[in-house]
């Protein structure tokens, strides 16, 4: 059993058994009840990417904490914040100049929506207040982030209470499919924005690949016919890179697989390196210009009250330099050889399909089942990795060692080929 009082994330407090209790993070490594050593497999959701306590994050952090910790960015600034944001912006695609800062994914999100709504508003166009998604897709725990959502694990229970917007379906053929193959995709879209492109405000998507909805990866051709169409029908394009971000898919930002830069991008998970919840969203001027006059009420109305947090953008900072620094892209390259030729070539009469991109890998099931007490058998395999739904999944820091990397392959594999 669990300990009532503290409430945990996505859990049945009834049957969940205790939680190991982490001890310390040192590298790749956690240190759970005395001292037993687990290599982690899944950055603590996609967000320590240089693994834990790093020396020059933590100098970084500890710097601005005896300077001061946090300011409110309501009619005060600080170099943190300005320094972090002009960062942000020399390392995103080119066109993308603004920076509104908030304390986490969701929350970055609704930003998005709540912008995109303005934007149009601002404009005169009151009526543009819908939002078009992918199916399977996750864009956070909010309200309306969940609505934009189609993943009914994180939604099931709140179906009832939920206003959705437009859907359409996951673009077909993989990473490799061609123009042919996405044609009805791209008809798709085009008869969505053709009906509905005057009351829809924004279309948001996670570049390249659909993350915790399930691991679908698809074509940077898919991205072109957005932007275009988006353009023609006048819709706001916003990619939701805060999984897909800082490296995850093998580029600095999964939009760099096309050379389509959307109209907003949110950030989050690991931009602040996993140190602290933070969180930017990210606009053209095109979309901040919109916001400028004369009337207070043509400003953006939103400011969380830990935005630009001194301490977040201190870290955030130096995670981008050492990231540029120590030739992370290259890092990450390593890793997508040794998870392809780990995975690429893996059968299994339970494995439906092995998927890898960037620092990903992915072994669907067939059935769920075939992954229950998975979670006990890795731990005991030294191993911390975490499977949902038909996915048992790795997306490791990036600083970790070949040997490491081979051991969560190999007791991925190991599940299904001896299992004890
Ligand atoms: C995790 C995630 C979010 C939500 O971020 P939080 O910091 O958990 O609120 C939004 N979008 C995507 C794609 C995510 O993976």
């Amino acid at each position: 059993m669990l300990d009532n009082t503290l409430w945990y994330p996505y859990t049945q407090m009834k049957t969940a058994t205790k939680y190991p209790t982490v001890e310390k993070g040192q590298g790749e490594f956690l240190y759970l009840d005395d001292e037993k050593e687990v290599v982690d497999g899944l950055s603590s959701w996609w967000s320590t990417i240089h693994g834990y306590n790093h020396p020059k994050l933590n100098s970084a952090l500890s710097k601005q904490l005896l300077n001061f910790s946090h300011v409110m960015l309501g009619g005060l600034t600080h170099q943190p914040a300005e320094n972090f944001a002009k960062k942000i912006v020399e390392i995103t695609p080119a066109g993308l100049n603004h920076v509104f800062f908030s304390d986490s994914g969701s929350v970055a999100v609704e930003v998005a929506l709540k912008m995109s709504i303005q934007y149009w508003a601002n404009q005169g166009e009151v009526n543009k207040v819908k939002f078009l998604s992918l199916r399977n897709s996750y864009h956070g725990d909010t309200f309306k982030a969940m609505e934009i959502g189609d993943d009914s694990d994180f939604q099931e229970s709140f179906q009832h209470a939920l206003n959705k917007g437009f859907y359409l379906n996951t673009p077909t053929g993989g990473f490799n499919a061609t123009e042919t193959e996405l044609k009805d995709d791209f008809d798709a879209l085009e008869r969505m924005l053709s009906n509905h492109g005057h009351e829809i405000a924004a279309f948001i998507l996670e570049p390249i690949v659909q993350c915790a909805g399930g691991f679908k990866i698809y074509s940077p051709l898919y991205l072109n016919a957005a932007s275009r169409l988006c353009e023609k029908y006048k819709v706001l394009l916003v990619f939701d890179e805060v999984a897909t971000g800082f490296g995850r898919t093998g580029k600095f930002f999964a939009a760099e697989h096309s050379d389509i830069v959307p109209d907003i991008m949110v950030l989050g998970k690991a931009l602040t390196a996993g140190y602290l919840g933070h969180a930017a969203t990210v606009t053209k001027s095109k979309v901040f210009n919109a916001f400028l006059g004369t009337s207070y009420e043509q400003a953006f109305m939103h400011g969380p009250t830990f935005m630009g947090n001194p301490l977040s953008c201190a870290v955030g900072l130096e995670s981008i330099e050492v990231f540029n620094d120590e030739n992370y892209l290259n890092k990450i390259n390593h890793i997508t050889s040794t998870l392809k030729n780990e995975l690429n070539h893996f059968k299994h009469p339970e494995v439906l399909c092995t998927k890898v991109i960037g620092a990903i890998g992915v072994i669907e099931v067939k059935d769920q089942e075939s992954l229950s007490n998975f979670r006990e058998y890795a731990l005991q395999h030294g191993v911390w990795l975490r499977p949902f739904g038909k996915y048992l999944y790795t997306a490791p820091p990036y600083i970790i060692g070949e040997k490491q990397l081979l051991k969560i392959t190999t007791t991925m594999k190991n599940w299904f080929t001896i299992k004890t």
